[in-house]
């Protein structure tokens, strides 16, 4: 390993294989790989190992999830998550992008040993807030595509495959069209004898069990661990578990994380946001009130006494938001906001039992003189969002008839006559 000696929760190592800093860019560390790669690639004389690890490292980097996870808790952590064995993939295909796709300029003498990489399967799993909070499992059947264990994935009994007479086994056929004149068009498509493999198998050769298709299919029950703090649109990957092909590296299992609206909390990141409307008495004489928490614990939640609560105001409730991923011991805030519902009218006497007790009001500043004056001014209500909404409708309506071109230019016509 570079030969140092591994250290307790070593969270730096992958910066300092191509030497940048901890806080470097996503841009600046594929730029420090790139170079790395290129330096270490296997086809230049380069150490494999080295070349495998530079991978590794720069697999993890380069997901801003994963990075986050080894800056946190290192090496280890990553491998815990990554289901025990971790760095699975072909070094070649995380650096794919920095060699266009098409293998390395200059190289090759490895591109022709390099396994296809078969496709990732991704499935939308949805939780409630519920799951997210205490964590949970689900266990979903799925089937999928494995290689045949009779053939062991040849597709014959003998192991023997012909090479397909109708493509010459290149797998592609061309057919001409003729476009009229002198124009042919040719086109290239999979050869449908041998469904674009090159190769066919004799009929009384052919497996019995996957009559010579190679594969399979298999029912699996997947348990997917859903862990507590666990976040909306979180991947939870299955290495390997997808559909199984011949001279393919298996895709994995992806499942991403849905998280279903819940009727009272809302989340953010790691607080948990819940209504409640006060009567004004409540408001301003106190209050309590039992919620029932997403454990279905019920928090017993009261004002102090004397404390008016304001209209459109949060009160917050430390460590009963959202447990934290990893850490679920801790936890974020719950915040309350609070709406304040007052009466829609008094009568002369409640206003007037109502004056000897709220703070005097403020003198009028306004002599008899000025009174006099002033012009008397009705209030009405309004619905402000109504009238806005009918403003701004309105508004688009102006919009859209100056841009109708053919009444506008026939009213400037109109004009010049
Ligand atoms: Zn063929
Ligand atoms: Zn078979």
């Amino acid at each position: 390993m570079f030969g140092r000696a591994p250290k307790k929760s070593d969270n730096t190592k992958y910066y300092e294989i191509p030497g940048v800093s901890k806080n470097a860019s996503p841009d600046d560390l594929k730029k420090a790989y790139k170079k790395a790669a290129i330096k270490n690639h296997p086809d230049k004389g380069g150490d494999p190992e080295k070349f495998k690890e530079l991978a590794q490292a720069y697999e993890v980097l380069s997901d801003p999830e994963k990075r986050e996870v080894y800056d946190q808790y290192g090496e280890d952590a990553l491998k815990e998550g990554m289901g025990g064995g971790g760095g699975g993939h072909d070094p070649f295909d995380i650096f794919s992008s920095f060699f266009g796709g098409g293998g390395f300029p200059g190289g090759g003498s490895s591109r022709g040993r390099r396994q296809r990489r078969g496709e990732d399967v991704v499935h939308p799993l949805k939780v409630s807030l519920e799951d997210l909070y205490l964590g949970t499992s689900k266990k979903l059947s799925l089937s999928r595509n494995v290689l045949c264990s009779k053939c062991n994935g040849k597709g014959s009994k003998s192991g023997a495959s012909m090479t397909c007479a109708s493509c010459q086994g290149s797998g592609m056929k061309i057919s001409m069209r003729h476009l009229g004149a002198n124009m042919i068009q040719q086109m290239q498509h999979p050869c449908n004898e041998c469904k674009g493999t090159g190769e066919t198998i004799s009929d009384k050769d052919r497996c019995p069990q996957c009559k010579g298709e190679k594969v399979v299919q298999q029912k699996k029950v997947l348990e997917v661990h859903v862990e507590k703090g666990m976040q909306n649109g979180q991947k939870i990957t299955f290495p390997g578990e997808a559909d199984e092909a011949p001279d393919t590296v298996t895709g994995d299992i992806v499942f991403v994380l849905q998280q279903k609206e819940h009727p009272k909390f809302k989340r953010k990141g790691e607080d948990l946001f819940v209504e409640h409307t006060l009567s004004l008495t409540e408001a301003l004489c106190g209050f309590q009130f039992a919620l029932t928490h997403l454990d279905s614990r019920q928090l017993l939640i009261k004002s102090n006494p004397g404390e008016v609560v304001k209209p459109d105001s949060y009160k917050a409730i430390n460590d009963e938001g959202m447990p934290m991923y990893q850490r679920p011991f801790m936890k974020g805030k719950l915040y309350i906001h609070f709406t304040v519902e007052f009466p829609e009218s008094l009568t002369l006497d409640q206003v007037k039992a109502l004056e000897t007790i709220l703070p005097a009001r403020p003198v009028s500043q306004l002599t008899d003189m000025e009174l006099d004056e002033c012009e008397e001014t009705t209030l009405h209500d309004v619905n402000i969002e109504e009238e806005t909404r009918r403003r701004q409708q309105a508004q688009q309506e102006a919009y859209d008839e100056d841009d109708e071109m053919p009444g506008g230019a026939q009213r400037v016509q109109c004009a010049q006559q």
